[in-house]
């Protein structure tokens, strides 16, 4: 398996693929998205971005579940946070995440009980060994995430867990991906589609992207090879003048997805309208908790009173997270905004586009 995964490094092999890029490319140039958070940062840590002809522009997508979670949600958790006798469960980046007022380690530093967990089943475990608190787990993330958050709901459920519930912000791409689209400040040529949660949606979802729009799409991996693989099977569908939906990572992507994944998120939630960082609201582009699970369901359950929620002053974060601008272009990369100090989430996320800048170029 080790040498398997090498050849998705090969340099020789990415040679031969920059080559084919060089050779495809539209002479008039082309702006591809990476969707997904993990691509932006293979594409910074492996300087892909140097290697593109002139005129091809890769600008970063909306794909870092961290970033693109509203204000209003981070404030929601922090109110959850201060409620008596709570426990939040959440990832580390989330803590660092700035709201209007605070952020999930200043609380922790006030005083409240924030626990780091690394799945939703850590969460649980916790809500199992402190029947005394009430576990709060944080859900933020796309399909990757959303069917664990499923398995876990449904686990308390059946264990008659009373002390346990989600405070779900999950979201789905494709919605996401019609929203960037029709953005009158991007012309986007072709989609650099994500490979993890593709694993669980497969192809089907994206194809409006190509029949409505007429834009190409190759879902791909995140090896340097995968990569540029992906980039070189865009290059070809413009350079043909077709406008399709391939698979570059045909070991993790099926074309129907994972039904058993699917049909977990189903059972649990169901689709509504979704506040995103810097897209606003999308109708059907977020999971809520469904009315058979509702006691699962922290906001339901606690009713948090949430104050007045302003973004970070000066952060750009809505635009670069809508590909109309580099994280280099915001008058507080680097001078002000730094991952030690992060004004906005994509410095603190690490699939943020601005950490990736900051850490690689
Ligand atoms: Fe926001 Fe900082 Fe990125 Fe600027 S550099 S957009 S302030 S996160």
């Amino acid at each position: 398996l080790e040498a398997e995964l090498a050849a998705f490094k090969d340099p020789k092999l990415a040679r031969g693929l920059v080559d084919s890029i060089q050779k495809l490319a539209p002479a008039g140039g082309a702006t591809l998205m990476e969707v997904c958070g993990t691509h932006t940062m293979a594409i910074a840590r492996n300087g892909i971005r140097n290697l593109m002809p002139e005129g091809t522009r890769l600008a970063s997508g909306p794909g870092c579940p961290v970033c693109v979670t509203s204000n209003r949600d981070i404030d929601t958790v922090i109110a959850l946070a201060r409620t008596d006798n709570v426990t939040i469960a959440t990832f580390g980046d989330m803590t660092r995440v700035p709201g209007s007022t605070s952020s999930l380690l200043k609380e922790q530093a006030a005083g409240r009980s924030v626990q780091i967990v690394y799945s939703p089943l850590d969460a649980l475990r916790l809500a199992e060994q402190h029947p005394d608190r009430e576990i709060v787990f944080v859900g933020v993330g796309f399909e990757t995430t959303t069917p664990l958050v499923a398995m876990a709901i449904k686990r308390a459920a059946a264990a008659g867990l009373k002390n346990f519930s989600v405070f779900g912000a999950h979201k789905n791409m494709p919605g996401a991906l019609e929203a960037i689209i029709n953005d009158p400040q991007l012309k986007l040529d072709a989609l650099i589609l994500p490979g993890h949660v593709s694993t669980i949606i497969g192809a089907e979802p994206y194809k409006f992207l190509a029949e409505k729009y007429g834009i190409p799409g190759v879902i791909t991996g995140f090896e340097p090879v995968d990569v540029l693989q992906g980039i070189a099977m865009i290059m070809r569908q413009l350079h043909e003048g077709r406008a399709e939906i391939e698979i570059a990572y045909a070991r993790g992507v099926m074309p129907q997805g994972n039904p058993v994944a699917m049909a977990a998120i189903d059972e649990v939630f169901e689709t509504c309208t979704a506040l995103w960082r810097g897209l606003g609201e999308i109708p059907g582009s977020g999971y809520r908790i469904r009315e058979e699970f509702a006691q699962f369901d922290a906001v339901r359950r606690f009713n948090p009173q949430v104050e007045p929620t302003q973004d970070p002053k000066g952060c750009r974060c809505g635009d670069v997270l809508r590909g109309i601008m580099a994280p280099s272009e915001c008058p507080l990369f680097r001078r002000i905004c730094t991952p030690e100090n992060p004004v906005g989430p994509c410095m603190v996320s690490s699939e943020g586009s601005c950490a990736a800048y900051y850490r690689y170029y």
